[in-house]
């Protein structure tokens, strides 16, 4: 394997990262993971500013980011930051800058960090297919190099920290044409800021590789993570982690923490952003009890076992199905390349027999107790051995009560049993027992698990066990499968979480999109606030419902732009029409699925 992105598969320690100072808060080092969120306000509007930040800090929020989409408005962060200042809160704040070098150079006035994105900070970005000759390719180098230096040598020279936050979906033309809308690009790409900050010796910066598919950017980070690791020994730079648009409600929660969770157990993540469609107010406590499960994590004992990424027979940095074979389970087919089982208890199975007609897409499919599973301890040589001598797969599992890591026990088990026998991932080796349970705890533990193990390929059924509910333990479990891109059963959203660039009140409008259009199984939807990124940060949706002016909705299909400068109040209509223009629309079904508890 090229070189790995930590020590070990089996690793839960943290990566060690320089500590870089963002004001009075320090980034990696000993420093703890830190929690950070963005402005939704309007720039311009100082004091709805102020007032936004201060109840972020009042929920334990620890850094604050805020767009400044000009150098004009840029300016405003003089009176925002004295603002905040004067209510007695040194929370550090960051400038968003996109497009505009010359409002990162206001901004590195005012703010303890500045944000750039390599993909579009002096970089041409029009989507355009062009060939580079390497020296064309040097030559745009170079007036990058000219466009970006003067806000390393400010920041250098003020003591500002600096983010070089690359997404998925907004690389130059440049990157895209050489290394397309890859992770290899994000990093590529973000490389490119980093050498220039190092040719000043500036090295108080930190790094991130967003996308809002949990697979992608976790690749996009792993390869990051192992270049910097081949660069030497001095990019130990920290690594801010979020997914991008990852919408609102337990859809939003869920993905973000398959890429975000997925990556700390890893060790990798020195600041955490979840990005929802829902006021910022809201990600704390999700950001929080991420970085709490983590904490918890790494007071476990890591698995003494002899394994090393060349033993391992997945690749993590690119998703390739664990090559299992199939066989018949409660007359279901399972493993292979079989779409991966939703399994329940005989208890839960008991609690929604009669009303399984109404549970929609949320069925329960098997009964653990009824499925013949093996229940395996993976360091247990002897009986990894007997399995695999054995000619039929096997369905397998990891044995419930073991002290293990999760993810690390599930893939020791994968790492050292015949790829033949089909696994059948658990969210815990602890089964619930208590009611009262805090679900989303329950949901953002069973989300990091099984959805690390899936985005690597691993698992071919899966049985979230740590929520006693029936119901909710369904629903959490096709919500995992949906959010890690290995079962779609219900429209999926890419929602921006918005911010002072926003054009239409998003959450409302998702509201209203999610109820019209939630019925279209597997049809992506883009909802995005405003023009600038939106476009680009989209990804692969299918259909997109872009900002375009104050109160004027663009309509995309792909990454084209069709349909320009709806009023708001007709938009979502013109959306179904264009839907059903292109032949991706159903009726609702008459009844809406009770899945209840
Ligand atoms: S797409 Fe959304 S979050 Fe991104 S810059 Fe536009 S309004 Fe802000």
């Amino acid at each position: 394997m090229s070189r790995p992105y930590s020590p070990s598969p089996l690793n839960i320690s943290r990566r060690p990262a320089r500590s870089v100072g963002v004001g009075p808060v320090g980034l990696g080092g000993d420093n703890p993971i830190r929690v950070q969120s963005m402005l939704t306000s309007d720039t311009r509007e100082a004091e709805a500013c102020i007032e936004e930040a201060m109840g972020l800090v009042e929920a334990g929020c620890e850094i604050i980011r805020v767009t400044a989409q000009t150098r004009k408005i840029a300016e405003n962060l003089e009176h925002i930051l004295a603002g905040i200042r004067a209510k007695g809160s040194d929370v550090p704040v960051v400038a968003d800058i996109h497009f505009k070098p010359d409002a990162a150079m206001e901004a590195v006035k005012w703010v303890e960090k500045v944000r750039v994105n390599p993909g579009n900070y002096a970089d041409k970005k029009k989507f355009v297919v062009l060939e580079y000759t390497d020296e064309e390719y040097a030559e745009e180098l170079g007036r990058i190099d000219e466009a970006f230096s003067p806000l390393v040598l400010e920041a250098k020279k003020r003591g500002v920290a600096m983010r070089i936050g690359t997404n998925h979906g907004s690389l130059s033309d440049r990157i895209m044409n050489r290394f397309g809308d890859t992770p290899l690009g994000m990093v590529e790409s973000a490389l490119e800021f980093a050498n220039i900050a190092r040719s000043h010796d500036y090295h108080n910066f930190v790094f991130s590789m967003k996308a809002s598919n949990p697979k992608v950017m976790i690749e996009a980070y792993r390869l990051l993570i192992a270049r910097l690791a081949s660069e030497g020994d001095d990019w130990n730079y920290p690594i801010h982690l979020g997914v991008t648009e990852a919408g609102d409600g337990e859809d939003g929660r869920i993905k973000s923490a398959i890429g975000i969770g997925s990556l700390l157990a890893d060790g990798i993540g020195d600041t955490v952003r979840v990005s929802l469609t829902e006021d910022a107010i809201y990600e704390i406590p999700v950001a929080r009890a991420l970085v709490e499960l983590i904490e918890e994590l790494r007071q476990q004992k890591p698995i003494k076992a002899d394994l090393s990424w060349d033993d391992v027979p997945w690749n993590p940095f690119e998703y390739e199905r664990r090559a299992s074979e199939k066989i018949d389970v409660m007359g279901l087919a399972l493993g292979g390349d079989e779409t991966i089982r939703v399994f329940t208890t005989q208890e839960k199975w008991n609690a929604v027999a009669h009303k399984l007609a109404k549970m929609g897409d949320f069925q329960p499919e098997i009964v653990i107790e009824q499925s013949g599973v093996r229940e395996i301890d993976p360091l247990d040589t002897a009986a990894i051995a007997e399995l695999n001598t054995m000619t039929e797969p096997q369905l397998i599992t990891v044995a419930d009560g073991l002290e293990l890591p999760v993810i690390s026990a599930f893939r020791l088990l994968a790492a050292r049993v015949d790829p033949k026998h089909p696994i059948l991932l658990k969210d815990t080796l602890h089964p619930s027992t208590d009611p009262e349970a805090d679900f989303q705890r329950t949901m953002l533990n069973a989300s990091m698990n099984l959805g690390s193990l899936i985005c690597d390929g691993i698992g071919d059924a899966i049985l979230v066990q740590g929520e006693q509910a029936p119901g909710q333990s369904l629903r959490l479990s096709y919500n995992i499968l949906q959010a890690s891109g290995a079962r779609i059963f219900k429209t999926d959203y890419v929602a921006c979480p918005s911010c002072g660039r926003t054009l239409f009140n998003l959450q409302s409008t998702t509201q209203k999109i999610r109820e019209a259009t939630g019925h279209l199984k597997g049809v992506r939807i883009a909802v995005m606030g405003c023009i600038v990124n939106g476009p680009g940060e989209m990804a692969d949706a299918d259909f997109g419902y872009v900002g375009g002016a104050p109160g004027k909705i663009n309509l995309y299909v792909g990454k084209e732009a069709v349909k320009f400068n709806i009023p708001e109040d007709e938009a979502v209509d013109q959306l179904i029409d264009l839907i059903k223009e292109h032949d991706r629309w159903i009726d609702a079904p008459l009844e809406v699925a009770e899945i209840g508890d």
